[in-house]
């Protein structure tokens, strides 16, 4: 994705229709955009739980599930984990009560076949992609951590949390850093997000639900343009 190619907000008919109540939001963008750092604000405006691929991943590797075992060498390899995998995942995480009104999607679908599977077990309203250079990617995933406790995300540089090692969210002070932030990985991950997930981004312009913001400008203006376009 580039400038040139993102569809401008003025033409797009969402001002005027905002997002359905019933509907799915999906946020899009490659690994690092700053999809889970902003995802808590979506999900405070539009009352949509967030539903995170990834992080369901994680919570099934920690548990020692039989799903975590069969995604683990795909995690830290920086592939993707086969689609059959992930839509048997959010098929199950759709039946549960607070997905009733529709979920923010952070980090799916990442490929044609899920985005496929997604449109027949749920309406999606609006894909929101934070477009953000590759150049910047490796610095944002490899001075990324998080907090053990909410999850909440940091950045060593860029966002960094006010009391080194204490999390301003919630007051826990024991952070984290996942095995796949490292350099070799991201690149592994960036090519897939531009071989396997980046053609998703015509695959939903051609459904008018795709809108563009630019990604690489701080954390509060990106959250800006997000809240414009809901
Ligand atoms: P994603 O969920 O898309 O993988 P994250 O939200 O985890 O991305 O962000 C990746 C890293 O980049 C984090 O360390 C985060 O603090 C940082 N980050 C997020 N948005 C920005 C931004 N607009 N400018 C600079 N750093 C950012
Ligand atoms: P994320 O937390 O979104 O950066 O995802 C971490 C890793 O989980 C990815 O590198 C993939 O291995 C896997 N993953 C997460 N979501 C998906 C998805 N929708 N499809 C395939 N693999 C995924």
């Amino acid at each position: 994705m580039n400038g040139a190619r993102r569809a401008p907000l003025s033409s797009r008919s969402l001002h005027s229709s905002p997002v359905h109540m019933a509907s799915s939001i999906v946020l899009f963008g490659p690994p690092g955009a700053g999809k889970g750092t902003q995802a808590g604000n979506i999900v405070e405006m539009t009352g949509k739980p967030q539903v995170s691929t990834g992080d369901m991943l994680r919570a099934a590797l920690a548990a020692g599930t039989s799903l975590g075992v069969e995604a683990k060498g795909f995690m830290e390899a920086g592939q993707l984990v086969p689609d059959s995998i992930i839509i048997g995942l959010i098929e199950e995480r759709l039946k549960e009560a607070d997905a009733e009104n529709g979920v923010l999607f952070d980090g799916f679908p990442r490929t044609i076949a899920q985005a496929e599977a997604l449109s027949q077990i749920a309406e999606v309203s609006v894909v929101i992609a934070i477009e953000v250079p590759d150049g910047r990617i490796v610095e944002r995933i490899c001075g990324r951590y998080t907090c053990g406790a909410c999850a909440a995300v940091y950045h060593d540089t860029f966002n960094p949390t006010a009391n080194p090692g204490v999390c301003d969210q919630c007051g826990h002070a024991e952070m984290k850093r996942r095995a796949d932030d490292n350099e070799d990985t991201v690149r592994t991950r960036l090519s897939a997000y531009h071989t396997q997930t980046a053609p998703l981004a015509d695959w939903y312009r051609q459904r008018d639900i795709f809108v563009a913001v630019n990604g690489d400008q701080d954390i509060a203006k990106v959250g800006s343009e997000i809240a414009a376009v809901l």
